[in-house]
């Protein structure tokens, strides 16, 4: 799993003006599962299927870890995507 920073202008209400918001987003890469899934002829699978839970269960967890933090001044703002 990689981790992705995203950027985003959005309104901030402590700074009173458009912003550049960031957010830390974790992302599966595919390809590797796929090609270990071949390698290790679908034992991969197994794996893959325990961390695709893993990541379901964690997402309620990690929600609040998820939110949008603004560059200049550090304020949090939670957005349901
Ligand atoms: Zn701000």
């Amino acid at each position: 799993m990689a981790s992705v920073l995203l950027e985003e202008m959005m309104s901030c209400e402590q700074c009173g003006h458009d912003t550049l918001y960031r957010k830390n987003a974790k992302k599966m890469s595919w390809i590797l599962h796929i090609i270990l899934s071949v390698v290790t002829m679908g034992g991969w699978l197994v794996i893959w299927g325990i961390l695709f839970l893993w990541h379901i269960i964690n997402k309620t967890g990690t929600a609040l870890t998820n939110s949008w933090t603004c560059s200049a001044c550090g304020n949090k703002k939670l957005i349901a995507l």
